[in-house]
């Protein structure tokens, strides 16, 4: 079946979000000692269409770190410039079963990286945007400011707190060099990397950048082509594995959707060929996923009839 109507759509996001307000569970990152401060009762949420529509609710314009959102596009991206083939070769598409930042799951692997959706394999992922760091972070910067169809913002403030604490990062990347599979200098990625994920925007902003893989990579707000139809679809494939991280395998069973979770609290589930959906809510669950975020996807999954198992 088709997306309901806009009126439908903004009557079950007032339902959810009234329903999981009062939700206190989960606990808010401080890994990254500025996320620490975040506040808990922040709670938005935004549904794009892959027509353009859009339907926000809540905090749904207040800004946050993208954090893990952002291996999803930046996979997109060089999905799209490199091919198929050519990435799969270095990044795997199997879940870890581990958690995102372990070490473990590349060293039973042989050095190579599970999947692009946990850090070794995100890390991976952003050196095959460029060898030069500038125009590494040129690209990402204007490609996901492309996906969201407006200029996004480096939030200073987190990217200097994760940068002074981000030594599994390093220590991922110098082992992905040790295995021959990191090309740049190792330090020079996890710069690149830690900057992407300290992009801020907004639950408004990851329904667009989702809405634009749910429209096979053409962002139906700006009608401006992304990455291609294939690079969307590989994207979301990954998503469906791997986005939840150890969790993948429940979400898809409750939810039934591609999605990608960060540990600033953000979430955004995708809709192929209709439309995405984007929960803001910093609580995290013990796997890095937000409590309410989750609670509410599951709940206008069913709702909306998202489910892409469902045969009606
Ligand atoms: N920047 C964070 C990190 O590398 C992203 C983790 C996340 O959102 N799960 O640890």
């Amino acid at each position: 079946g088709s997306i309901p109507s806009s009126a439908e759509i903004d009557a079950l996001l007032a339902t959810a979000h009234e329903r999981y307000a009062a939700t206190t569970d989960g606990r808010v990152a401080d890994y990254i000692p500025v996320l620490g401060a975040a506040d808990p009762s922040k709670f938005g949420m935004s549904l794009v269409t892959a027509d353009g529509r859009t339907h926000s609710l809540g905090d749904s314009a207040h800004t946050f770190s993208i954090q893990s959102i952002s291996k999803a596009f930046v996979y997109a991206l060089v999905c799209d410039a490199l091919g198929h083939e050519v990435v799969h070769d270095r990044v795997g598409v199997n879940n870890t079963g581990l958690p995102f930042n372990s070490v473990v799951a590349l060293e039973l692997n042989g050095g190579s990286p599970l999947n692009p959706m946990v850090n070794a394999g995100a890390i991976a992922t952003t050196a095959l945007v460029h060898a030069d760091p500038t125009l590494r972070w040129e690209a990402i910067h204007a490609g996901l400011s492309a996906f969201a169809g407006r200029e996004l913002q480096l939030d200073e403030e987190v990217f200097a707190s994760e940068m002074l604490t981000n030594h599994r990062n390093r220590a991922i990347a110098h082992l992905l060099t040790s295995y021959t599979r990191l090309d740049p200098e190792p330090l020079g990625v996890v710069e690149t990397y830690t900057k992407q994920c300290s992009l801020s925007v907004t639950a408004a902003d990851l329904a667009v950048m989702g809405a634009t893989l749910a429209d096979g990579g053409v962002n139906p707000v700006t009608g401006q082509r992304v990455v291609s139809e294939q690079a969307a679809r590989d994207t979301l494939a990954v998503l469906a594995s791997c986005g939840m991280y150890e969790r993948s395998g429940e979400w898809l069973f409750e939810i039934g959707l591609p999605a990608k979770s960060g540990v600033s609290g953000g979430i955004l589930a995708v809709a192929p060929g209709k439309g995405a959906l984007a929960v803001f809510s910093p609580p995290l669950d013990e796997a890095g996923n937000s409590v309410r975020g989750q609670r509410v996807c599951a709940y206008l999954s069913r709702a909306l009839a998202l489910n892409l198992f469902a045969s009606a």
